[in-house]
């Protein structure tokens, strides 16, 4: 009687949400971004990613969307192997993600009703459904009253509001932040990270790559910090290591 051949497949508890073992980026030109990473990220963890300018942290988040792909290691996310998923199956795979980055990148001549709703029209979300998804998401960001209103009409606070609403329309389990505060006043900052923590404390796991010393060490999240390629450290409930 023949034996069952079992594929070898290496058991990643399903806790870690986000693995990277031994990862390393080199692109075309240049020192490579990033060398020999190891990070584990547990499901509902709420994150810090720091570090200088060009020490790899959009890298990072770049990989995690499988923008790209690593030159070296292996990287799970939700259980699935980001360096042998199939090139058609990426699409599903980012539904796992919700991304928003430091510009917002909304559609400019859609209203803010219209840039959330595109994200569930998508993944052919009825419309009967849609209808009901999109107010109560903007109710959680605060903009019920905005529906309507163009990007150009709102300010940055507000338009990265969208930004978030749009991520997180159709639940991911996971949320990726470049730099979300990064074109914010200090008040909207506040208020985008205080809507991160509250949508952390319901379940998602969030990652926030930021350069905000002062959130980062007031609200007292395990902080990694990064240094050209590297994770130089990973504190829980830690601070913004200071430069020289
Ligand atoms: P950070 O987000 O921390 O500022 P990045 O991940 O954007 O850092 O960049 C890390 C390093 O990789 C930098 O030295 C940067 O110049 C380089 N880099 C980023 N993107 C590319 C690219 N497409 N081609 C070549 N080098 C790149
Ligand atoms: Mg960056």
């Amino acid at each position: 009687m023949a034996l069952f051949k079992r594929t070898k497949t290496k058991a990643i508890p399903n806790e870690n949400i986000i693995v990277l073992e031994k990862v390393s980026k080199a692109y075309a030109t240049g020192a490579p971004a990033l060398t020999g990473v190891d990070l584990t990220i547990k499901r509902g963890e709420f994150v810090f990613i720091v570090g200088d300018s060009g020490s790899g942290k959009s890298t990072l988040i770049k990989l995690l969307l499988r923008e790209l792909l690593p030159t070296d290691g292996d990287i799970y996310v939700n259980g699935q192997n980001l360096v042998t998923l199939k090139r058609r199956n990426v699409p599903k795979y980012r539904r796992n993600l919700g991304v928003v980055f430091q510009d917002f990148r909304l559609l400019k001549d859609r209203n803010v009703y219209e840039n959330v709703a595109f994200a569930q029209r998508v993944v052919q979300i009825p419309t009967r459904e849609i209808k009901k998804n999109v107010p109560s998401m903007l109710s959680v960001v605060g903009l019920a009253g905005k529906y309507k209103a163009k990007p150009r009409q709102l300010s940055g606070g507000e338009q990265q509001r969208v930004a978030l609403a749009r991520a997180l329309i159709n639940r991911p389990p996971i949320l990726l932040c470049d730099e979300p505060t990064g074109n914010l006043d200090p008040k909207n900052s506040w208020e985008i990270m205080k809507l991160l923590d509250q949508i952390n404390k319901k379940g998602t796991t969030v990652l926030v790559v930021t350069h905000n010393r002062e959130i980062v060490n007031e609200m007292q999240k395990r902080v990694v910090t990064m240094k050209k390629g590297v994770i130089v450290s990973d504190e829980e409930k830690g601070g913004y290591i200071d430069e020289d």
